[in-house]
């Protein structure tokens, strides 16, 4: 109970520490940094990956430019070599042979050349590898030849696409002027190009998301276009606005613009030819890019977001069960505060005890209760500084509460060091946490000496008689009754003396009630001090008092009864007509227990034997009487005082 414990040298205040602002910043900040590094990566990505796709559009426009040139010279060289053929002939007839035979065959060996057509001066037309094809068709309306027959140019001529002349399919037609020896108008030969062997060029091109790839004429007349996504008919490049500065800008510059026509932004580079006189483009739209990079780096994202969304969560929640925790040591140091207040300001004691009853913390209140300071109990058990006694029963208080009772309250009398003793009641709590599992104890001690001390005289006041000091007759039955229960349980016997002043009526006649009040004072007084402390003496009423002598006979008892009228007769109080001694006297009947006598259930027998032996007494005052065992009272021999 007081083994040694490690003893605190004062009341221990709780200390709250400010919240760690600065670590919750910096694990934001880290996180933030974390998500601006991941940001700054993938954009890295992204302008390497445009700058990448730039770099191919500007290898595309030229290599594909230089692929659609080729075969447009292709064409035109057919053509010269046709023209110079006919030349030779004396006139156009046989031209469907000639065309078959010769042009065809040499037709025949570039494959993105599908015919050569022959239309003669009127528009009557003659094509190769066209079997049943007759010279009924008119050409005469088509713009290539139109444009021959007004134009006088014997350079070839790259036609905008139209319909074929033969199947009226659409082709893309290449053609030349033909002129007769006086050069004049003979005729057109034109080549029919199929648009697919342009689109397939850009077939790589347009697989790829928002590419793009066009065959303009260098007036801006659009020959061919494929694009990955498709596009209405009647769409119309962007030639003056975009795409003719870009044509004869720089060889290797790459635009990033929006087109007007459709709003949408694409990168494009340009490959200008002059002869044959076209721009070749190479474009892929700039949010396609955009989402193929998005679905490249969406994986990454998602993870890197899901990674980044977990650390705030973690962080945060960190910082909430750090801000719970210090709100509730903050409440915690409110309480404590709060309580330390009370207890300071208080004139009991409050002590916080450990289970075992150490002592944690003492109230400055301890200084006048216990005489001792705070610090010289702070670390000591509650039993320290109690008598033996009295430290029995405050280690069963504290086994009491260490059983689940909820509060005890306990008396104790207390030795101060300065020696004066005191009484102190104490009420102990047990103190829990949520769990009901007991954390220590709290005691609120206040000094009862002062009230113990009326009480004990009020007590004393209750049984005692207010005129002589003896007990009175409650008291004495009280008494008697223990003696008369002690008597029936054990055997041990005592002896009653119902002793009475004689002539008393007479006393008071002669010199007043206070003078008998007086008397019956000095005659209680003499009483008194005839008997040993052990013994009992009471005002059993009026001028009659009674007196109980524990464990002995009736011999002893007449003895002490003789001592006692004697002394009374001693004090030679003036009582002239208590005759013949002319001072006050008194009459004693002496009675010892007996065993039936505690068969009655009403007043003991032994009042009624002492009566009897009182009454016995008075017919000759001034004497001591016993009830012998006939019934009889005698004064066994006793000499009559004068
Ligand atoms: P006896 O010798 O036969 O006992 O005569 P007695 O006069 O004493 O007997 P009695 O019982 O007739 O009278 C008792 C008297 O005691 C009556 C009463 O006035 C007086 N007395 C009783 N109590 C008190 C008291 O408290 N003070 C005073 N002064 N007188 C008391
Ligand atoms: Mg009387
Ligand atoms: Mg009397």
């Amino acid at each position: 109970m007081s083994a040694p414990l490690p003893r605190p040298r004062r009341n221990v205040m709780l200390r709250v520490d400010r919240r760690p602002v600065g670590t919750f910043a910096a694990m934001l900040a880290g996180l933030l940094g974390l998500v601006l590094f991941g940001l700054w990566l993938e954009e890295t990505a992204r302008r390497a990956q445009v700058a990448q796709v730039r770099e191919a559009l500007h290898q595309s426009s030229l290599s594909l430019g230089q692929h659609a040139a080729d075969m447009i010279e292709v064409a035109e060289l057919t053509l010269a070599m046709a023209r110079a053929t006919l030349a030779r002939q004396p006139d156009m007839s046989g031209m469907q042979a000639l065309l078959d035979d010769q042009m065809g065959d040499m037709a025949g060996h570039a494959r993105h050349i599908e015919r050569i057509v022959f239309l003669d001066r009127l528009g009557n037309g003659t094509a190769s590898l066209a079997p049943g094809s007759e010279q009924t068709r008119l050409g005469a309306d088509l713009a290539y030849f139109r444009h021959h027959r007004e134009n006088g140019s014997t350079d070839p001529y790259l036609g905008a696409p139209t319909a074929s002349f033969v199947t009226g399919e659409p082709v893309i037609p290449v053609s030349i002027r033909v002129e007769d020896a006086q050069q004049n108008f003979a005729g057109v030969l034109a080549v029919e190009m199929p648009p697919e062997v342009f689109s397939q060029l850009f077939s790589r091109l347009a697989s790829k998301p928002g590419g793009m790839g066009a065959v303009l004429r260098n007036d801006g007349t659009p020959i061919a276009l494929a694009s990955s996504t498709p596009l209405p008919a009647d769409y119309r490049m962007p030639w003056s606005e975009i795409i003719a500065p870009l044509a004869l800008s720089a060889p290797g510059t790459v635009t990033d613009t929006v087109w007007p026509n459709d709003e949408r932004r694409r990168h494009m580079a340009a490959a200008h030819f002059d002869h044959p006189a076209i721009t070749v483009i190479a474009a892929v739209d700039d949010e396609e890019l955009l989402w193929t990079w998005l679905a490249d780096a969406c994986s990454r994202l998602i993870i890197g977001g899901l990674l980044i969304g977990m650390g705030l969560i973690l962080t945060l929640r960190w910082w909430h069960r750090v801000t719970l925790h210090h709100e509730s040591l903050r409440l915690l140091k409110q309480t404590k505060e709060e309580f330390r207040l009370l207890a300071d300001a208080s004139a009991d004691m409050i002590e916080k005890l450990s289970l075992q009853g150490v002592r944690e913390y003492v109230s400055p209140a301890s200084q006048h209760i216990l005489g001792l300071a705070p610090d010289e109990l702070v670390g000591t058990s509650i039993l320290d500084h109690l008598q033996p006694e009295e430290r029995a029963q405050a280690r069963q208080v504290l086994e009491n509460l260490r059983r689940r009772a909820a509060t005890e309250r306990v008396v104790v009398r207390y030795l101060r060091p300065d020696g004066r003793e005191s009484w102190l009641e104490t009420s102990i709590s047990r103190l829990h946490d949520s769990h009901g599992d007991g954390t220590g104890m709290v005691a609120i001690t206040r000094d009862v000496t002062a009230h113990k001390q009326h009480a004990d005289q009020l007590d004393a006041l209750a049984h005692m008689d207010g005129l002589t000091g003896l007990a009175n007759r409650r008291s004495f039955d009280l008494r008697l009754e223990m003696l008369a229960s002690a008597a029936v349980a054990t055997g041990k016997t005592f002896a009653l003396l119902m002793i009475d002043v004689d002539r008393f009526k007479l006393y008071n006649d002669s010199y007043g009630h206070a003078a008998g009040d007086a008397c019956l004072k000095r005659i209680a007084s003499a009483i008194s001090q005839s008997l040993r402390k052990t013994d009992f003496a009471a005002r059993y009423g009026g001028e009659e008092f009674a007196v109980m002598i524990e464990g002995i006979d009736q011999t002893s008892a007449r003895l002490v009864a003789e001592k006692i009228r004697k002394r009374v007769a001693g004090l030679r109080i003036p009582h002239d007509r208590n005759h013949p001694w002319g001072y006050a006297t008194i009459s004693i009947g002496v009675a010892e227990w007996e065993t039936e006598m505690g068969k009655d259930t009403g007043s003991p027998g032994i009042i009624e034997a002492a009566d009897q032996a009182l009454y016995a007494a008075k017919e000759q005052r001034n004497r001591v009487m016993i009830l012998s065992g006939n019934g009889k009272a005698t004064d066994h021999g006793a000499a009559r005082r004068a």
